[in-house]
């Protein structure tokens, strides 16, 4: 008798424990990366397949940048000789692994467009990043294959550089925001790069914030386009 109560005791600690462990080991982890991945979370943006969720340590100015960048990108993608140009446009501008055109179309048609597996929404949650200098967002690197973790996609973005009372240039700047928010979705989508520029990833970015009306480059270093890579990529995504 006596050792069943020692032993329901100690299912009892155990049991207590977890359940301090699960809240605390995950707020630990979140405040060495200061990146808040765990909820609380809302609904900014829901149009057809594509579903945007923001934390709610945002504030109500930010929200509405998520919101806003969310809408120019679905817009963009959904429609399909704009989708089509911007991979044009960032095809052209890639200098090392080209990805072919019908395997990048086919990933952003499944994020975007149609439902990647019957009629679940793909869910993106833009995770509450901070206190990271000269960074304005990151996407957790996936496998490439899609979809994964039940359509989830993961992000970041550095709640200093956007929103009302950011210091930053570009904090208003919806096309700025649309861009890296696809920026952080491509490397869930499996791309990286391991050169600032040059690589699929960072210069298709580019494209979608001009709207995919920039000219070749001509070399990495030269050319007209030393302005637009001096603001562009002098932020790390
Ligand atoms: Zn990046």
């Amino acid at each position: 008798m006596k050792s069943q109560i020692k032993f329901l005791k100690f299912l009892l600690i155990g049991f207590l424990l977890s359940i301090i462990l699960m809240f605390a080991v995950p707020s630990v982890a979140e405040t060495f990366l200061n990146t808040a991945y765990i909820r609380p979370r809302t609904l900014v943006f829901a149009k057809g397949n594509f579903w945007v969720y923001a934390h709610n340590n945002f504030s109500p100015s930010q929200q509405t940048m998520i919101k806003s960048a969310s809408n120019k990108l679905h817009e963009q993608m959904n429609n399909p000789s704009q989708r089509s140009k911007l991979i044009d446009c960032g095809l052209r501008r890639t200098v090392r692994a080209k990805p072919s055109k019908q395997v990048v179309d086919n990933q952003l048609k499944q994020v975007f467009v149609n439902p990647a597996s019957g009629n679940r929404p793909i869910k993106a949650t833009v995770a509450y990043m901070w206190g990271e200098k000269e960074v304005v967002g990151r996407g957790t690197l996936g496998s490439g294959e899609f979809p994964e973790k039940g359509d989830l996609l993961r992000v970041a973005f550095n709640s200093d550089y956007f929103g009302d009372s950011s210091q930053f240039s570009l904090r208003n700047d919806v096309d700025y925001w649309s861009a890296t928010l696809l920026h952080e979705i491509l490397h869930n989508l499996g791309y990286e790069h391991p050169q600032p520029k040059g690589d699929f990833i960072t210069e298709f970015d580019l494209c979608v914030n001009f709207n995919g009306s920039i000219p070749q480059r001509f070399g990495l270093n030269g050319g007209t386009e030393d302005n637009i890579d001096d603001v562009y990529f002098r932020m790390r995504k």
